[in-house]
């Protein structure tokens, strides 16, 4: 005989369940899905206050959380990409924390210009006639794009060029989202001076270089080098623009990396007139889209209405102007992102031994490998940096339910599953948090709640 119990009522179960960290008519309007559930269902399956239970763990894990990055991957865009230098938090904090002298003037007592300093600093790190800042790099296309092609519509790209970037960024797409004609010249794996030539016309309104930054093409390849295209753009009096993506400072040669990572300076000194670029990937700072270049067109880019929907809050200038200033008084070292780069092996192996003996007496064994950590990011595809993870094995739990544990901890760990072992790679792991893998892994894999 099938016993149909009767569905409870929402206070019901609002009385069973014990969730004080989440709000309150988050926890209601999930009891009361999960009991529209069942009786759609049309029968109790199992407790709803268990089942309630379960699906508020996962809504809790979907909160904005601190995670630890254990994949090894620097730039890790699913992982918000990049930890803040201390002086972009505390700058985060001041500005958040009072008012603030964003667009007003302490020297006039008048309406200021919002991020002035700002722009003045990251020009001068540039090497350039002026700069601005927009809400990512993204946006810093659209708008020059958009700029650019009021009055003519075409923008000319290599073909090799028009490439996607993480998840559903196409420059393609994005450059005709903002307006543009898109005229693909050359062929994917060539293109040359003369392509760029003959499609200049009338209705040119821009070239635009990209740098590939996220993959590499070897063996048939050309294009002209940067001071070449400038060369053909002035004799046809058309703008030039570089995106370079990563927003490199510092080259990447002094990290020990073979590959080679194109930098503003080195765009502007080949005489782009506009060079942009993302403030959270190698530069080290918050999600912003930085522009630099010719004052004149700087002057223009901030007078198109469309600046004002693009513009960034104080929060993200804050922390900003402050990374700026530590690669401006070459502290760049004090970004976490440069810090990462630099670890040296006997660092890492030392850190990753102290966790290793924490797991002396487990079940779970843990044993010190090599690995490669990644940039990440779209940065560097080809540079892979000799590092050291801990590799976790145990026979009662397969990698992927140590990966689940793992990731379930709080503060979720983040690591990835290869060789039959759950690993993490110290190298993206701050050593504040050495001890919180430690404990935090011991705890998850011992737990006696979960099917071994
Ligand atoms: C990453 C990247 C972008 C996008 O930058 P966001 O700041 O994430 O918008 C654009 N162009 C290139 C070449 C990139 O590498």
């Amino acid at each position: 005989m099938r016993s149909r119990r009767q569905i409870p009522a929402v206070s019901k179960v609002l009385e069973q369940i014990a969730a004080p960290d989440l709000p309150r008519p988050l926890v209601v309007q999930t009891i009361r899905q999960e009991l529209a559930q069942t009786r759609r269902a049309k029968q109790l399956r199992g407790d709803p206050v268990e089942a309630v239970h379960t699906t508020l763990d996962q809504l809790r894990r979907s909160r904005l959380q601190p995670v630890i990055n254990g994949t090894g991957i620097i730039i890790h865009t699913n992982l918000g990409r990049i930890p803040l230098a201390a002086q972009a938090l505390n700058a985060l904090l001041e500005a958040g924390r009072a008012y603030n002298n964003l667009e007003f003037d302490l020297n006039s007592g008048m309406r200021g210009g919002r991020g002035q300093y700002l722009e003045r600093a990251l020009a001068t790190l540039c090497q350039a006639e002026a700069a601005c800042v927009v809400n990512n790099c993204a946006a810093a296309l659209v708008l020059i794009v958009h700029h650019f092609t009021q009055r003519k519509l075409e923008v000319i790209i290599s073909r090799g060029e028009l490439v996607q970037i993480g998840g559903g960024f196409r420059v393609g797409e994005i450059l005709e989202a903002a307006g543009a004609t898109l005229r693909e010249v050359g062929a994917t794996n060539k293109t040359s001076l003369v392509d760029y030539a003959r499609a200049i016309t009338a209705k040119t309104a821009m070239i635009l270089k990209v740098h590939r930054s996220n993959f590499f093409m070897n063996g048939f390849v050309a294009s002209p080098s940067t001071a070449d295209l400038v060369k053909l753009a002035r004799t046809k009096k058309i703008p030039i623009v570089e995106d370079i993506g990563s927003g490199a400072v510092t080259s990447s040669e002094e990290f020990g990396l073979r590959e080679h990572e194109p930098t503003p300076i080195e765009a502007l000194c080949a005489g782009v007139d506009l060079v942009c670029f993302s403030g959270d990937k190698l530069f080290g700072g918050p999600q912003a889209g930085i522009i630099a270049g010719k004052q004149r067109l700087i002057s223009a880019l901030k007078r198109e209405p469309l600046f004002r929907a693009l513009r960034c809050d104080k929060l993200i200038f804050a922390a900003l102007q402050a990374t700026a200033e530590l690669h401006l008084a070459n502290s760049g070292d004090t970004v976490p992102v440069s810090n990462f780069l630099r670890l040296t092996i006997s660092e890492l192996e030392q850190r990753a031994k102290k966790i290793v003996a924490q797991f002396h007496d487990s079940a779970v064994e843990a044993k010190l490998e090599p690995t490669k950590s990644q940039i990440g990011g779209g940065a560097l595809p080809r540079s892979s940096i000799e590092s050291i993870a801990i590799a976790f094995r145990s026979r009662k739990l397969s990698p992927d339910e140590i990966a689940r544990r793992a990731r379930n901890a709080v503060p979720p760990l983040v690591g990835h599953v290869a060789n039959g072992a759950f690993r993490i790679d110290l190298r993206t792991i701050l050593p504040a948090q050495d001890e919180q893998v430690a404990s935090t892994l011991a705890a998850a894999l011992q737990n006696s709640r979960d099917p071994m």
